[in-house]
């Protein structure tokens, strides 16, 4: 007999999360630390969605999405998480470039942006200044029609150099373009600029394990192997979901997985208004991501001149094309040295480059097998560049694909940070087509990411906190059938 992954689950939750990002994860601890019963369903045998790691022989751990967020992850952890995990978070000080237009290392916050603007860039102190307070000052609401690359060209014309320093990591955060609206480039980097980049001590893995004990004592009745199938609707209100074989009844479903496949398949077409299938038919996904993953023989240290983060570029020039290409020019290094995981003897580097689903997605089992090889080839050969010696001391190395991002998410397309810009307000609009719906997750480039998936959990489970309340006076319960 197969395993029963919902055995001793209710018939009826107040609520059901589909999805365990970090998103899900805190949707479902805040709202069940307000008292409603919740029901975290996740098709994969691990929690974290993208916020994951794996192991390999040797006792190598790698973590996928653990290269950098910005300071308010402390506050947000401390907030709806605990103690324990908010102190566990430390800061990066080594942030490095090295491209065709210049080399520096910098802390990644705005003192330090300004010192290098204004003694190496060579800008007015009071231009930097007046860069800075425009970016910090952007909000939802602001104009969202010029574009980052007007904004550069406002504060900084023709300095494609000063550009690059600006958008390079932010592409990396959140796989914003200089095409995207300067309001999804200006909020993430001022989150950023304000103390730098932080990361979490004792890797993803501790961290997924610290939030799953949290969640069990909020009273969140967590399953692993949970593949929804659908969420049900029943006369413009939700009415629970189908999961492994059984319809399981709920006041709200929040889904975590990815706006599209939530709209477009798991709910289906027939419940909503032409005007808002259309809208959501035309949100772009944003691009995925090829990752190499490499693990040293244990004992073999790094130098820490190597930094924490490398941006590293042999293009000429910084171009959205050009970062997406097969044809790698860009590599992001992050090197995590044994204080990353306190205890260990172990470093590992793992490079991040983003790519394209469609030149992944056709190629043939060989063809596919063959490309992962070279990728990990090439990437050795320019890690080289850093690391001279890097094959000797090398015990295991593996590629990730944008097709390896969807099987484990199904995140259509492998997205790595959900949809572009106008994906948040179809987002927001799904309580307005189906009474009790929503989503949290990967949305509209803000509200990606660790911090900005996290912030957005929390700020759906309090919509969904409300409207229960306000549906528990006012109305029956939606059968689901
Ligand atoms: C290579 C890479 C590097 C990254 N680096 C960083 C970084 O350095 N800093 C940073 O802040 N962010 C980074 N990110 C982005 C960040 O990891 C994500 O934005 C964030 O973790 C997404 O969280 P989420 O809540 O949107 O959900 P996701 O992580 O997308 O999870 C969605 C979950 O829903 C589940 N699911 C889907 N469909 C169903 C279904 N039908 N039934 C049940 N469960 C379902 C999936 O299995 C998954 O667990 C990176 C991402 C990638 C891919």
């Amino acid at each position: 007999m197969p395993k029963d992954f919902l055995q001793g689950a209710r018939d009826h939750y107040d609520c059901i999360v589909i999805g365990s990002g970090l998103a899900g994860l805190t949707a479902a601890n805040t709202l069940a630390r307000t008292g409603q019963s919740v029901l975290l369903l996740e098709q994969h045998y691990k929690l974290g969605g993208m916020a994951t790691w794996f192991k390999r022989p040797g006792g190598h751990i790698f973590d996928i999405s653990l290269h950098g967020f910005p300071v308010g992850m402390i506050k947000s952890c401390r907030r709806y998480w605990t103690q324990e995990i908010a102190d566990s978070i430390v800061q990066l000080k080594n942030i490095r470039f090295d491209n065709p237009m210049f080399s520096l290392t910098t802390t990644f916050n705005r003192e330090d942006f300004t010192r290098l603007l204004v003694e190496k860039f060579q800008v007015s102190a009071e231009r930097v200044q007046a860069f800075f307070d425009t970016a910090r000052g952007m909000n939802f609401y602001d104009d969202q029609s010029t574009t980052a690359g007007e904004l550069f060209e406002r504060f900084f014309p023709g300095r494609e150099d000063i550009i690059r320093l600006l958008m390079e990591p932010i592409t990396y955060a959140n796989g914003s373009t200089l095409e995207d609206p300067a309001i999804s480039y200006g909020i993430v980097f001022s989150n950023f600029m304000s103390k730098g980049v932080f990361t979490f001590e004792g890797g993803t893995d501790r961290l997924i394990h610290l939030m799953h004990e949290e969640l069990l004592r909020s009273g969140v009745d967590v399953r692993i192997k949970c593949d929804v199938q659908r969420i049900l609707v029943n006369r413009g209100r939700v009415a629970g979901v189908q999961v492994n074989g059984r319809t399981i009844g709920a006041r709200a479903v929040i889904s975590n997985a990815n706006l599209k496949s939530t709209v477009l398949k798991m709910i289906g077409p027939e419940h909503f208004d032409r005007s808002f299938l259309d809208e959501a038919e035309a949100v772009r996904l944003n691009n995925s991501s090829c990752q190499v993953y490499m693990a040293l023989r244990p004992g073999e240290m790094l130098d820490e001149s190597l930094g924490d983060l490398l941006f590293s570029s042999t293009a000429p020039l910084f171009r959205t094309d050009l970062l997406l290409s097969r044809d790698v020019t860009s590599r992001t290094y992050s090197f995590y040295y044994p204080r990353t995981r306190p205890g260990s003897d172990r470093c590992l580097v793992v490079s991040s480059t983003n790519a394209r689903y469609e030149d992944w997605a056709g190629l043939s089992d060989e063809a596919y097998e063959d490309s992962k090889r070279d990728l990990v080839e090439s990437t050795l050969e320019a890690l080289g560049r850093y690391i001279p010696d890097i094959r000797q001391k090398l015990d295991h190395a593996e590629a990730s694909t944008p097709r390896t991002f969807r099987h484990y998410t199904r995140h259509l397309q492998g997205a790595s940070f959900g949809t572009k810009f106008e994906g948040l307000a179809v987002s927001r609009a799904l309580p307005e087509q189906i009474a009790g719906l929503y989503h949290a997750g990967s949305v509209g480039i803000i509200m990606s990411g660790w911090l900005g998936a996290m912030n957005y959990g929390v700020i759906v489970a309090n919509d969904v906190d409300s409207w229960l309340m306000k549906s528990n006076r006012q109305t029956p319960l939606a059968t689901a059938t």
